[in-house]
């Protein structure tokens, strides 16, 4: 049995070996949300590109606001987009957020820190040091200074950085084409009847969004049925435009999981139990020239092993360089006194006094545990734990 990191180290190896033959493409910022950047970028430009107002008040210079003697007049008004003039000795400038700082001003007051009057000007309620409320040109981003690394996954804020300094376009590693079964015979889809035996597939729909919220475009490719024949032809018919093919379930070593067959007949497959719980059955093989990754039936144990395996390998694959799965560690609000051989990840969530409880049900079955609960609470393979030890907490979040 192969422990979850050194399962994860095998799937990550394979998938930067297969990113490095990947091509890249020029997208539209609008379009690159969830990509991997291809190659390093670059500011053009100082951010922001001039000194300006962080307040709504009043600029002009500190040494002559401290030691005006009456009003000060108010001799401009600057907003933002409006670059104002040179300001005149003596006088002060109304300003806004964002504005340009005039050539002869070093501080803005904010409005509510003067007494206004309409005809004199304005006078300070208290003293005001230099450079004070300005933003100064390049606080953000020097020109030249490197924004991203290649292997950046642009993010909202990521994309809003490049379109700071002006960008429009940018080089990214081309998207990856995922292909999606679920497998079985008992499975029938919402909306149909339900017989005797059968049950609803909730994998799929699982599958399908987990791809399509990393960002890479999700094939819906139906239910294998459990029948040797229409497995081989459907996974080879995936195969010839899908980079990766999902399946999920079929991969026990019961006489009517086909997937492995299938797979063996069709490409190469290693069957991995993998020691973690839920989700020991994983299948990690080839297809023509797509890779498999075949999850358990089991839909928490197929939630799991997308979580922890199949993102992060699909991650690495599109060219993604860092790869992180935050995790922090809580006390344990509860006693699991009888661990498991396999390390255990059972479904829970941080109560107000900051400890990690458990979901009642724990079973792998069991998919209302995973809606009902947060994240996964680490028990490592043959470990007591008690109320009051350190545990492990990965929230859901970390999965986005
Ligand atoms: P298997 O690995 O095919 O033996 O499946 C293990 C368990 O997961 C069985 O109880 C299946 O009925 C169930 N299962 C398999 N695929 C799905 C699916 N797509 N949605 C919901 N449950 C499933
Ligand atoms: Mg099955």
């Amino acid at each position: 049995m192969k422990t979850l990191p050194q399962a994860l180290q095998t799937l990550i190896a394979h998938a930067r070996l297969e990113a490095k033959s990947m091509s890249s493409e020029t997208q539209p910022i609008s379009d690159a949300l969830g990509r991997a950047l291809a190659r390093e970028v670059f500011s053009a430009i100082d951010v922001p590109s001039y000194d300006n107002s962080q307040m709504d008040g009043y600029a002009g210079s500190a040494v002559e606001m401290n030691n005006a003697l009456a009003h000060l007049p108010v001799s401009q008004r600057i907003a933002a987009g409006h670059p104002g003039s040179a300001l005149k000795p003596g006088t002060v400038a109304r300003i806004f957020t964002g504005a340009p700082i005039p050539h002869g001003a070093d501080a803005v007051v904010m409005q509510e820190e003067v007494e206004l009057d309409a005809s004199r000007g304005i006078r300070l309620l208290n003293p005001v040091a230099p450079g004070q409320n300005i933003r100064r040109k390049a606080c953000d981003l020097k020109k030249g200074e490197k924004l991203f690394d290649k292997g950046q996954r642009l993010q909202a804020a990521d994309l809003a950085l490049l379109a700071s300094v002006g960008i429009s376009k940018v080089e990214v590693f081309q998207g990856l084409r995922v292909a999606v079964f679920s497998s079985g015979d008992e499975l029938r889809q919402p909306g149909e009847p339900i017989g005797p035996g059968q049950i609803y597939d909730s994998n799929r729909p699982m599958i399908l969004h987990m791809v399509k919220n990393l960002g890479f475009h999700a094939s819906d490719m139906g239910s294998i049925p459990d029948d040797l024949a229409k497995t081989r032809e459907m996974l080879k018919r995936a195969a010839a435009d899908h980079d990766v093919i999902l399946t999920c379930g079929g991969v026990s070593v019961g006489e009517e999981d086909h997937i492995k067959a299938a797979i063996t007949s069709e490409g190469s497959l290693d069957l991995w139990k993998i020691s973690v719980k839920p989700g020991k059955p994983f299948a990690f093989g080839s297809v023509g020239k797509s890779t498999l990754l075949g999850m358990p039936g089991n839909p928490v144990a197929a939630w799991v092993t997308f979580s922890l395996l199949v993102r992060p390998y699909l991650l690495a694959r599109s060219g993604v360089a860092v790869i992180d799965c935050p995790s922090f560690a809580v006390v344990c609000g509860f006693d699991w006194p009888k661990p498991d051989v396999r390390q255990e990840l059972l479904r829970g969530h941080i109560d107000p006094q900051g400890r990690a409880q458990i979901h009642g049900r724990q079973n792998s079955a069991v998919l209302s545990s995973v809606t009902q609960s947060d994240g996964l609470i680490e028990i490592p393979a043959n470990t007591p734990v008690r109320q009051g030890d350190i545990v492990r907490f990965i929230p859901y979040t970390s999965f986005h």
